[in-house]
């Protein structure tokens, strides 16, 4: 839940999961529509999905309970070498290493690592470094730290140092302007004794994002609306939108035709709601046009569903079209026209 996500935003996310599937049995056996709309709005669909494939994993395999080796977590399904590395580590305990944005911060400046972290070697020489601070740090069976209350005693010390990674990039050594003067760490940072902390890690030279145009129409009918479920396998499978063409990048947007391609025809020229948003290194415009069916070609009719705005409610629906939804909501008592342009 937490992938390209804050804290903040994700409690109420986890405290309605939890509340909704409080067994690993109960996540193996929700039905998938559930699923995505207990996921909806938190993106990278394609998590949830590995999140369910594991359960049944465990469930059939594990006797209903979690694996606590390294290969065994390992081979879960949507378990990489990172989370496997966070999982061991820190909530068993074990010398594995984690490498996330924030400890690549954190060493490259630590170490002073001019290379581009998503280099080959550069990575695997993180990956070293990371596993070489946790194996010392196993060698600590148990120490004191000075809290604010006296002296705090800890024990699992691979679990607080791949911790304290995390911690230290997210709070401490933050992307711009790093607090050097309040590191815990600032007398052996190699970065900050050399003035380039702020500098590293060496950006990546391809990260110019991707400008893609995508281009939706409301369909209304007798009070209903027409939307469609993306296929399975896709970007955002199983998930609800209103029809529309997403289009390559340098294909002319010419939204009057592509509605016509579709058995559509706009209803005015100009969009009704523009919804901007990122996906990894994509930076999507949501056009959005009311459009009715051509007469010509009825086939549309049969192309989705036609819905009431309360049925759509209970969709699970993409980020972008549920700000449509949203939007269409808000103007549900005015006529359509009426819906204004947002970004
Ligand atoms: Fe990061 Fe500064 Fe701490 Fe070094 S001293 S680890 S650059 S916050």
């Amino acid at each position: 839940m937490l992938q390209q996500t804050q804290v903040k935003t994700v409690i109420p996310f986890w405290e309605r999961w939890l509340r909704e599937l409080p067994t690993v049995q109960s996540l193996a056996e929700c039905p998938e529509a559930r699923l995505l709309k207990l996921w909806e709005g938190l993106g990278y669909y394609r998590r949830v999905r590995h999140l369910q494939l594991a359960a049944r994993v465990i469930v059939e395999e594990q006797g209903g309970r979690f694996p606590e080796g390294f290969e065994a977590i390992l081979k879960l399904p949507g378990i990489g070498r990172y989370t496997a590395g966070a999982i061991s580590s820190l909530a068993f305990n074990q010398p594995r290493p984690i490498l996330d944005g924030n400890v690549i911060r954190v060493l490259c400046r630590l170490f002073a690592i001019r290379g581009n972290p998503r280099d080959r070697t550069v990575n695997e020489s993180l990956w070293r470094l990371a596993e070489q601070l946790v194996q010392a740090a196993s060698a600590i069976k148990s120490a004191r730290l000075n809290g604010p209350n006296g002296s705090l005693r800890f024990s699992g010390p691979c679990s607080v140092l791949n911790q304290s990674l995390m911690e230290l990039g997210a709070t401490v050594c933050t992307p711009r302007a790093p607090d050097c003067a309040q590191c815990p760490l600032r007398g052996s940072c190699a970065g900050n004794r050399l003035g380039i902390a702020e500098s590293l890690p060496a950006a990546a030279a391809d990260a110019r994002p991707t400008q893609l145009t995508h281009v939706g129409f409301v369909v209304q009918r007798r009070g209903r609306y027409l939307v469609r479920q993306r296929p399975a396998g896709r970007v955002n499978g199983g998930l609800w939108e209103f029809p529309g063409v997403e289009l390559d990048v340098g294909q002319t947007n010419n939204p009057a035709q592509l509605a016509g391609a579709l058995g559509l025809r706009l209803v005015q020229p100009g969009p009704v709601v523009v919804v901007r948003h990122s996906i990894t290194r994509y930076r999507i415009t949501l056009e959005v046009y009311l459009a009715k069916i051509d007469q010509r070609n009825r086939a549309i009719k049969r192309a989705g569903e036609w819905l009431t705005l309360e049925a759509l409610d209970a969709l699970a629906f993409t980020s972008a079209h549920r700000k449509v939804l949203v939007r269409l909501k808000a103007a549900s008592g005015a006529k359509p026209r009426l819906l204004r342009q947002s970004k």
